[in-house]
């Protein structure tokens, strides 16, 4: 996802901001300033630092129980209606899935509880005074957890409580049936919350609703993706025309196939004509920096890589995608192509243009 800053890693997974999130929270910390002056802005700052980690632990919720189902997450973004998680793929089974989407409200509510604890009894009519400064900021942390964990358990995809209607959905349904109908629940949510944000003069409702409509929309659409991709077999995608890079080929040699070709992505391959390694644009322009034209290439090229055979489907290739440029297939030891982020946009393409077309290569009968 664009428009995100990197502010660490934890656990393995990296912690990204997007811009909104921090727009979100400077809008916060300037109302406080315009009402209650510098002390009020200070203690506003504190209270976002706060709801910041609180999230934060949220989102670990999730990462932390999907990684017992063994579905790894190597970053997870904030945006103003909490956090989004980038999980490498679907759990397996959709009770995996629901236990995974409801940790996060459950660590708000733990949150909450340990903090109602602390700050002693709680008065009622909290949750309904949020931006009232004289509650102790303890107790609006923790109606603000409370509110965290009920708002994220709509059932509006893609918020957590429309993953765990999708997990319902899809124990009856199966997975891609249940995410449609989730992802147009969580649409049709996004237009009356919208719709109430306008009549009852809520800006924020009208923003929280922009977002919800979109990510939903791209839930769908990476469902689309998902579902189309797991439709075409990596042979049938598969780029053939490509320029490899020989194996005992000199940095010189490697500039010249790089300007002579649109490719970003280069096997390097063997005598035999076996994959030995990939080179990417980056690593030849590496090579270049050393100075020795004459100087082998292939020790700038990443020799531990996937590969996929052609009978796979292509969106076991999004996966591997995902980490790399390009992915080698490789039969009986041979190369017979690559599949490129570009590969599976074309076949994007071709699908959306005509959803019948039946995609095959080498004399299978379409
Ligand atoms: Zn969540």
């Amino acid at each position: 996802m664009g428009w995100s800053i990197t502010v660490g890693r934890f656990f393995g997974t990296y912690v990204r901001i997007h811009i909104t999130f921090l727009i979100f929270l400077a809008w916060i910390g300037f109302a406080a300033y315009q009402r209650g002056g510098i002390e009020a802005a200070k203690q506003s700052v504190a209270f976002i630092v706060a709801i910041f980690a609180c999230v934060v632990l949220h989102e670990f919720g999730h990462i932390l129980t999907a990684r017992r189902y063994g579905v790894h997450s190597t970053q997870v973004t904030l945006l103003p209606i909490g956090g989004v998680a980038d999980l490498d793929k679907m759990p397996e089974k959709p009770y995996q899935e629901l236990l995974i989407a409801i940790a996060g409200p459950l660590v708000n509510i733990v949150i909450a509880a340990i903090l109602l604890v602390v700050a002693g009894a709680v008065e009622g009519g909290t949750l309904q005074h949020i931006e009232d400064p004289s509650l102790g900021l303890v107790e609006k942390l923790a109606a603000t957890n409370l509110f965290l964990a009920l708002f994220n358990m709509i059932p509006a995809f893609p918020m957590d409580g429309g993953r765990v209607l999708r997990a319902v959905l899809a124990m009856w349904l199966g997975t891609e049936k249940a995410t449609r109908i989730a992802a147009q629940i969580g649409q049709a949510f996004a237009l009356a919350l919208g719709f109430f944000g306008l009549l009852y003069g809520y800006p924020i409702l009208l923003f929280i609703a922009l977002f919800v409509y979109f990510a939903a929309a791209g839930e769908a659409q990476s469902s689309f993706v998902q579902q189309a991709t797991h439709e075409v077999r990596v042979a049938d995608a598969m780029e053939t025309r490509v320029a490899s890079i020989s194996r005992g080929a000199t940095i010189g040699e490697a500039v010249d196939i790089l300007l002579a070709t649109s490719q970003e992505s280069f096997p390097l391959v063997n005598a035999s004509g076996g994959l030995d390694g990939l080179l990417f644009r980056d690593d030849i322009v590496e090579a270049v920096r050393g100075g020795d034209n004459n100087a082998p290439v292939a020790p700038f090229a990443h020799r531990e890589i996937a590969t996929l055979s052609p009978e796979q489907t292509l969106d076991v290739a999004l996966q591997q995608l995902a980490k790399a440029p390009a992915v080698g297939v490789v039969a009986d030891g041979r190369l017979l192509g690559l599949v490129t982020r570009q590969s599976v946009a074309e076949v994007m393409l071709i699908k959306s243009a005509r959803p019948d077309w039946r995609f095959s290569r080498g004399g299978r009968a379409a």
